[in-house]
């Protein structure tokens, strides 16, 4: 595939592409240019010259595109899903819900901007007020490899409907089917230069969408230390910021949870997407007059997950995404085997057999009874591994899960009201769940605390995000 930029599908300026394989197989799924800091500035000269008629659109006929554009992702998911899955490795089912999530997002942004934006008031002594809501100009997104389809949902939603114009940059590993989506947005009457797509390496493309001045805004979602680089290079030109960065969710399971409940939370928190999420369940603590059962039955249930292909049927996990991601997961897993930072369980290694040698897989898995200060539990692992502690009662699970750089997510599982006031109130994250884990609908705002990041998507306030405030006073 080419890039996007004004509508076009070009080549990269110099002329470079870069592969994208499929990480269950290894086979070429496609090409993408290989773009550089010029065709960022080309993006963005076609992202400015765009601007002015697509934010003086009614926010109505902005929206209706959006609204378009979703019936035809939902038409279309089958492909989609079947591209996302090539490129990804998540198990097609997934990719089916990930491309139904983006259509979601278009169509609340398109429903919430229909409505006028803006407030005004009679000032007794000052005149008439209005502050209305305008565009910030040009925006640019650079996301990650793990859910593009829904990430990139998340920065184009608010972003086009209070009318920005953006250029975004997917991640080198999954970079097509971003490509896909941005061309029925255009099909579906989305006008040149309002969304370009620049594919290419973060140190060249994604700096340069960082530090250009002609950008107002960047919104990042990706590790920390890329987040922390961003920030720099953004600061010289006063750019808004938004940082959707790594978590650590803590889960928490109480005495009188519904442990079959739990179990299947565990599985889908920790293993959807073979762990690559954001919000994955990455530490778990079990209250300790539970803690053996809990973990028994957990095991048993884990081992039964089906590794494979994300196109065969049956599949529970697919592979990890890149072959830097498995080895930084074999590497941590190493790591506590080797200070015996507790007992694998489940897992612990690559799958054994013919159909898994030229993909980049590992075993969902679980490592019971793990120390509080193991690595497994200050780092965030970005993949199927699952550390397990028992803990005393509420008091230490709330000090334990509070205790990470990070606080995105976070969830407890009891029917216990007094806990579950508690539990809700002091968790220091960003999204607090209940008897569930993972789940982020489009209706509520979603992003972390501490060095989860700065600022949130999502939800009606996300238009705030990509909006500014102008005050107008007459006096007539
Ligand atoms: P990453 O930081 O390596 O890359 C993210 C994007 O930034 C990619 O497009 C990459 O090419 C680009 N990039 C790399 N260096 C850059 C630079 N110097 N300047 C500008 N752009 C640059 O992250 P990843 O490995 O793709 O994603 C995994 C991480 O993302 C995990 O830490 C995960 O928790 C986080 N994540 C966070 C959220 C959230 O909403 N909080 C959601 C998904 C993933």
């Amino acid at each position: 595939m080419k890039m996007l930029i004004n509508g076009e599908w070009r080549d990269s300026i110099s002329g470079r592409i870069f592969p994208v394989h499929n990480p269950a197989t290894g086979d070429l799924v496609g090409e993408a240019p290989l773009g550089g800091e010029d065709d960022v500035v080309s993006a963005i000269e076609a992202a400015g010259e765009a601007f002015s008629d697509w934010a003086a659109k009614s926010p109505r006929d902005r929206s209706k595109i959006l609204f378009f554009a979703a019936a035809e992702v939902r038409r279309r998911n089958t492909d989609l899903a079947a591209l996302l899955t090539a490129e990804q490795g998540k198990p097609i089912r997934e990719a089916v819900d990930e491309i139904n999530g983006f259509a979601n997002i278009l169509e609340y942004y398109h429903g919430l901007s229909a409505v006028p934006q803006g407030e005004f008031a009679n000032l007794k002594g000052y005149g008439r007020a209005t502050v209305e809501r305008r565009p910030l100009g040009i925006c640019g997104a650079i996301i990650p490899w793990n859910m593009p389809a829904i990430i990139m949902g998340w920065k184009i939603g608010a972003a086009l409907a209070a009318g920005n114009t953006m250029v975004l940059k997917p991640a080198r590993t999954a970079p097509l089917t971003c490509l896909r989506l941005a061309e029925i947005l255009g099909e579906a009457g989305l006008p040149p230069g309002v969304l370009n797509v620049v594919t290419g390496p973060g140190e060249t493309v994604g700096r340069e969408i960082a530090r250009n001045p002609s950008i107002r805004k960047v919104s990042f979602t990706g590790e920390v230390e890329t987040g922390r680089q961003v920030a720099l290079d953004a600061a010289p030109a006063m750019k808004r910021l938004t940082l959707e960065l790594g978590g650590s969710d803590p889960m928490i399971v109480c005495a009188d949870a519904d442990i079959g409940a739990a179990i299947e939370g565990v599985v889908r928190g920790r293993f959807y997407n073979c762990g690559q999420v954001c919000t994955a369940v990455k530490r778990l603590y079990v209250d300790e007059s539970i803690a053996d059962e809990f973990v028994r039955r957990l095991t048993a249930r884990v081992e039964g997950i089906v590794v494979g292909n994300g196109m065969d049927r049956g599949v529970g996990m697919g592979p990890l995404n890149n072959r830097a991601g498995l080895e930084r997961v074999a590497s941590v897993v190493d790591a506590a085997r080797e200070r015996d930072e507790g007992e694998i369980v489940a897992g612990g290694r690559a799958p054994e057999g013919e159909e898994y040698k030229r993909g980049l897989f590992f075993l969902p898995t679980l490592v019971a009874g793990v120390p509080h200060d193991s690595v497994l539990f200050s780092e965030e692992v970005f993949g199927p591994v699952l550390p397990v502690a028992a803990v005393s009662g509420l008091d230490e699970a709330l000090t334990l899960a509070n205790n990470s750089r990070y606080g995105l997510g976070a969830s407890v599982w009891t029917h216990d009201a007094n806990v579950i006031a508690r539990a809700t109130e002091e968790l220091d994250a960003g999204i607090v769940w209940v008897n569930q884990h993972l789940k982020i609908p489009p209706e509520v705002p979603f992003g972390g605390t501490k060095g989860s990041g700065i600022g949130r998507e999502n939800g009606s306030r996300a238009l705030d995000e990509y909006s500014e405030e102008k005050a107008v006073l007459v006096r007539l």
